[in-house]
């Protein structure tokens, strides 16, 4: 049976990369850059003054303090071809140009204003102060960002400022969320003696729209050949379809043989992990599939594990298999299978900048309660016997601000 790291080989190996487009700036937040962008001038564009004030030429101010004779204004947005002579002072907005002759701005709160040409400067200034010099910040055609790279709110501003109106760049897959299972009712229905409200479809949902992904819920079907062949047909219309249940060994579980009929490629469906073995990945044209396990849990960490490194491998995300916290184990010992295991823990932030795991009380894979009370999963190695506390392991966090 595969390994963990073997499973998000293969996805990474198989997922098909979706195609570049030109993205408008309004949409371009959360997809992944496939073109260098340039600078298309210098930045600052001109001799930029920081403070509100007066320009001033440094020189002038070697004695203070001293009156100097306020011959204009600039304002931000405002160009003033005057040239400052000595003597004189230009009365100066943040943001706009700083006028030739001038070497420095005097911040208003350093000066008093007598009558409106004059200016009374209290302290001298060095050249350059209170100026960022044209072109410190980049340079016409420098590279500003290379590719691959998510668009995050840094970018996006920095797209704005070179003019980069559309972009080339991978959009988030558009996912679809199936849920699985003759026993399943929605959540807003009173389950009958034998029957479950979906959970999953909307813990799931809720992890792909964390994470940027555009997710619609696809409801529930049934375990039936002809309910999953509907449903499935429908999902394969998406760039991702992750279905939940089903996989299992029972004589109902038929998501497999369905995904097969429909001409999905299988790349696996079985993997060394705890829980959430009988995870199903496949692919077929430009869509990737994934047949989750049904127990809440086990479904939640595969989709952390695996569906959102196939979801970034779409847009070729560098970073696809995602943020991991290190940290120590706390509490008991803990006794390794010969799968990976992941427990559901509590992190803490500790003294000395370290972080604790803290395994949560839990009651298996379908114990989606314990959830609530953890904040990601810590992975203890496969065949590793005994796990002390204070080991160093790796956690997956699935809340926000670890
Ligand atoms: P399965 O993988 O279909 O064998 O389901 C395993 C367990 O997970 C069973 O106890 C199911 O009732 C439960 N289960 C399956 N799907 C869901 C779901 N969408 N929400 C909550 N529990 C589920
Ligand atoms: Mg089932």
């Amino acid at each position: 049976m595969l390994s963990v790291d073997d499973a998000l080989a293969l996805i990474l190996r198989h997922t098909p990369l979706g195609p570049v487009e030109s993205v408008p700036l309004e949409e371009a937040a959360g997809c992944v850059l496939a073109e260098e962008v340039r600078a298309d001038r210098d930045s600052p564009p001109f001799h930029r003054a920081m403070m509100d004030g007066y320009a001033v030429r440094s020189v002038d101010l070697v004695a203070t303090p001293t009156s100097l004779r306020v011959v204009g204004e600039v304002a931000a947005g405002a160009t003033r071809d005057l040239v400052l002579e000595r003597g004189q002072a230009v009365r100066i907005m943040t943001g706009a140009p700083v006028p030739a002759g001038a070497d420095a701005v005097v911040r208003v709160e350093d000066t008093e204003a007598p009558a409106p040409e004059e200016v009374r400067v209290r302290s001298g200034v060095s050249p350059g102060r209170n100026i960022t010099p044209r072109g410190v910040e980049v340079g016409r055609g420098d590279r500003v960002l290379a590719p691959p790279l998510r668009i995050g709110p840094a970018e996006l501003g920095v797209l704005a400022a070179v003019g980069a109106a559309r972009v080339r760049a991978r959009r988030p897959p558009r996912v679809a969320v199936l849920s699985t299972g003759d026993e399943l009712v929605e959540a807003h229905e009173s389950p009958g003696p034998a029957s479950i409200r979906d959970a999953n479809s909307w813990s799931l949902a809720a992890l792909g729209r964390g994470e940027g992904l555009a997710v619609e819920r696809l409801g529930i079907a049934g375990d039936s050949a002809g309910a999953l062949r509907t449903a499935i047909a429908g999902g394969l219309a998406y760039d991702l379809l992750v279905l939940s249940g089903g996989v299992s060994m029972g004589v109902y579980d038929l998501v497999r043989p369905i995904l097969l009929e429909a001409g999905v490629h299988i790349h696996f469906e079985q993997v060394r992990l705890k829980p959430g073995k009988p995870a199903v990945f496949g692919t077929r044209g430009q869509a990737a599939v994934f047949g989750l396990p049904g127990n809440p849990v086990s479904a939640f960490l595969t989709w952390l594990l695996f569906v959102r490194t196939a979801a970034r491998a779409m847009q070729a995300d560098p970073d696809a298999t995602g943020h991991r916290v290190r940290a120590r184990l706390a509490g008991d010992p803990v006794r390794t299978l010969d799968r990976r295991l992941y427990l559901p823990v509590r992190l803490e932030a500790g003294p000395g900048g370290e972080t604790a795991a803290r395994p949560v009380d839990w009651h298996g894979s379908g114990d989606l309660y314990a959830l609530v009370r953890a904040d990601g999963f810590a992975a203890i190695p496969e065949d590793a016997g005994l796990v002390a506390p204070g080991s160093p392991v790796e956690v997956i966090p699935y809340r926000p601000g670890w």
